[in-house]
């Protein structure tokens, strides 16, 4: 069977769109470096085109949540830095580091798991260490991070990992004002404190999605971490447009229309 001429819908990228909006979000972290979130095929505009896009828009970082979308973009040869945060129990670390990508870690099991990975492949493993401020996902919680953070640097000292970041992840930035986002950063401050006093060399602490990108300055610290914004979308849409934010929609859905006709009412 061949393809229609025209086919019934189709999806299409603006690749250059992906470009600028990545470039406003850079302006927008101002001295922050900005990691350009392309999980889940780039939020389905195609991982590896739009990485590259946000490259050219001068994304620092690139983000991932699966292992496995990193290492594609390391095989499709994107260099610079890379985090994957999301990993379960026998993750293939040791492709993650002998890719040189960055990793995350919950929980001192996750750590021994890193760890052993950097025994094995003698490269010393890059952690951003992850706190759960009240999103209640992944993260270890306050009333953990301080033996998570002992733990961590006690590998450390060993050479097999070293903690270069603190992270957290918002619950409800996109409600500008809403209690619970000084009440994460507060208690991201707090974490971040506690690592620093333990001896944490940190390179880079992060909170932001889009949403704290464009609307909380407090929270870019070292890096933010916009996704839907890269993709032109706004992250407050009841508040300000994409057009009132400088972002423009990267994805156009188009289909040819199959049919119209009149229809009495009741039909
Ligand atoms: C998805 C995700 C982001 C990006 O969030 P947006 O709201 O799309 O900007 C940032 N950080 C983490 C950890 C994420 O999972």
């Amino acid at each position: 069977m061949s393809a229609p001429a025209v086919p019934h819908a189709q999806v299409t990228i603006d690749l250059p769109a992906i470009r600028d909006n990545t470039a406003r979000l850079v302006a927008a972290a101002g001295p922050a470096a900005t990691m350009a979130v392309v999980k889940a095929d780039a939020y389905g505009h195609g991982l590896v085109p739009a990485a590259r896009a946000a490259r050219a828009g001068g994304a620092q970082w690139l983000g991932t949540a699966v292992l496995g979308e990193a290492v594609a973009l390391r095989r499709a040869g994107l260099g610079g830095r890379m985090l994957a945060w999301l990993a379960a129990p026998g993750e293939d670390y040791d492709t993650a580091l002998t890719d040189d990508i960055d990793v995350a870690a919950y929980s001192p099991w996750q750590l021994d798991e890193i760890a052993a990975a950097g025994r094995r492949t003698g490269i010393t493993a890059r952690v951003h260490l992850k706190a759960d401020t009240g999103l209640g996902r992944g993260g270890i919680m306050p009333s953990d991070w301080q033996a998570g953070v002992e733990h961590a640097l006690e590998l450390e000292s060993d050479g097999a990992l070293r903690v270069v970041g603190v992270w957290t992840h918002f619950a409800y930035a996109d409600a500008p004002g809403h209690p619970t986002i000084v009440a994460q950063l507060d208690t991201f401050a707090g974490a971040v404190a506690i690592a620093e006093k333990a001896g944490a060399e940190l390179e880079v602490r992060h909170a932001a999605n889009s949403a704290a990108t464009l609307t909380l300055p407090d929270a870019h610290f070292d890096m933010v971490r916009p996704g839907l914004a890269v993709y032109g979308l706004s992250p407050i849409p009841d508040v300000s447009s994409a057009a009132d934010l400088g972002l423009r929609p990267a994805m156009r859905l188009s289909a040819r229309v199959a049919l119209v006709k009149d229809a009495p009412a009741d039909h």
